[in-house]
């Protein structure tokens, strides 16, 4: 047999270093054993999956070093590697499925089933389709066709018993069937869920071992239903633990960096980080902590993966990082790092044009510009609120920036200005008086090169951390808070 892991990533956003990691790990158990590492695309969610984040994924991985044998960009024997273009092949297993009674095709609205969940949790039960459309006949179902009713398919699920399935790093585990969903396999669009395109695809690209986010420990049982109904077989699988904060909190945005790029923004280096990220399953060799990828596959082992959850320490990284630049770059090697990192001469051209107009002598270039080479900026809270906004509508400014840049499908100077213009009218101030604490949280000074071009120059992950410090030297937001002023970009949209 021949070894072959994936990573399935799906295009919705910036890179994760969540994604790295378990990227690492099927990188190196499939090297390993000699096999190969694939790269899928998962983009059936069509509303949250974008050309833009799928670029920037592989890119990240690229520059951490993680080659994969097959992939959407190299093609491969199993091919295509973006789901988005193998519908017809999910369609045709959908068929497969109704025809032989795993799964079953439901009618029910939208207010129907939010009136059963509701339902549902007003009784204190989980949350779970109910099987109204189970019964259905085929006189039935053709009437609703006939309708014009569009159908999901759903998966059949049995009411009693329970399945034990065996994950590699936690042995077996129960599930009983009336605690699993009969979920939604094909949507009334006609697009797969994760559920069915993710089986689909392991099957026919003879995926054997599966290692995904512990997120997915209960898709299992969903999963095992598949492979049973289609009679193949299922592969292995772990599911690993989540990267955690110091607190043992789950890693979030709210906290923490969590891209890829923002590390390579504050000037990790790639071998840095993948070592540190491989330590979670990578015993260290005598006591040595710092090993490249070849040492890493040679000493990955599952067993050394601690379910307690590896806690992304931010101090150790740095201290791995400096490690690597002390210890592994002759000084000609470490110019040539800190050239690449600078973004070489285009961005420093970028750079001059803009700190031309601003500067009376060449050595003001330095107090000008360091904010764009630095990591986080040094600000307060005073000046922070130095401007003309009150505490509320600084801290509400800021979580919605926050927002609104996440989900800007392209980091550019006119979606960047649209949204701050956006941020202006929602808390009722002049576009000006928004701009000046931007300045400070992202700048470090009310007064610099301009913003916007700054802010392309930065890149997305460093200002969001910047603007995530800013609202932390402001007190922050409570969840509510955060809750409450995002719904007012719904109304805000919807308007
Ligand atoms: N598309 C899923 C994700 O983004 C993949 C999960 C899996 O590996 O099965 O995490």
């Amino acid at each position: 047999m021949i070894v072959r892991t994936r990573v399935a990533p799906s295009p919705t956003g910036d890179p994760h270093v969540g994604t790295a990691y378990v990227a690492l790990v099927n990188y190196c158990f499939a090297k390993q054993h000699g096999g190969r590492f694939l790269l899928r695309i998962e983009d059936t969610d069509r509303t949250r999956s974008t050309a833009a984040s799928e670029a920037v994924i592989l890119e990240a991985l690229h520059w951490l070093g993680l080659a994969w044998d097959e992939g959407p960009d190299i093609g491969g024997p199993h091919g295509p590697y973006r789901q988005s273009e193998r519908l017809e092949i999910y369609a045709r297993y959908a068929r497969e499925l109704l025809e032989n009674g795993a799964a079953f095709r439901c009618f029910c609205t939208p207010e129907r089933l939010d009136a059963m969940r509701a339902e549902q949790i007003r009784n204190k039960r989980p949350p779970a389709y109910d099987g109204r459309c189970l019964p259905l006949t085929q006189e039935e179902i053709a009437a609703n066709e006939a309708a014009g009713i569009p159908p999901v398919v759903r998966l059949r699920v049995p009411r009693e018993g329970s399945v034990t399935i065996d994950d590699l790093l936690r042995g077996p585990i129960h599930f009983d069937w009336n605690n699993v969903d009969m979920q939604v396999l094909v949507k009334s669009d006609g697009w797969p869920t994760y559920h069915l395109a993710n089986v689909v695809d392991d099957h026919l690209m003879e995926i054997t071992h599966v290692m995904r986010g512990e997120e997915w420990l209960s898709s299992a049982p969903k999963h095992w239903l598949l492979y049973r109904a289609f009679g193949w077989q299922m592969p292995q699988i772990a599911h690993l633990p989540l990267l955690r904060n110091a607190d043992k909190s789950k890693l979030s945005k709210r906290k923490n960096p969590t891209g890829i790029l923002f590390y390579r923004r504050m000037g990790y280096l790639p071998e840095a980080l993948a070592n540190f990220l491989g330590l979670f399953s990578v015993p260290p060799l005598d006591g040595e902590e710092m090993m490249d990828l070849a040492a890493m596959v040679e000493r990955f082992d599952l067993k050394h993966i601690s379910l307690g959850g590896p806690v992304f320490d931010v101090k150790k990284l740095d201290w791995l990082n400096g490690r690597y630049l002390r210890e592994k770059l002759d000084v000609k090697a470490f110019v040539e790092r800190v050239r690449v990192w600078a973004g070489g001469e285009d961005v420093i051209d970028r750079i001059a044009a803009l700190a031309q107009q601003r500067i009376e002598r060449l050595s003001d270039l330095g107090p000008l510009c360091a904010f764009l080479f630095a990591g986080r900026v040094e600000i307060t809270a005073d000046q922070l609120r130095a401007g003309k906004l009150d505490d509320e509508s600084l801290r509400k400014a800021f979580v919605l920036a926050l927002a609104i840049f996440d989900a800007l499908p392209e980091w550019e100077f006119d979606a960047i200005a649209a949204g701050v213009a956006r941020i202006a009218e929602i808390v009722g101030a002049k576009v000006r008086d928004v701009v000046r604490p931007f300045y400070v949280a992202v700048t470090g000074s009310p007064q610099s090169l301009p913003l916007y071009d700054s802010m392309v120059l930065l890149g997305r992950d460093l200002v969001r951390e910047r603007l995530r410090v800013a609202l932390e030297r402001l007190g922050g937001a409570t969840g509510a808070e955060t809750e409450r002023w995002k719904k007012l970009l719904e109304a805000d949209a919807a308007a």
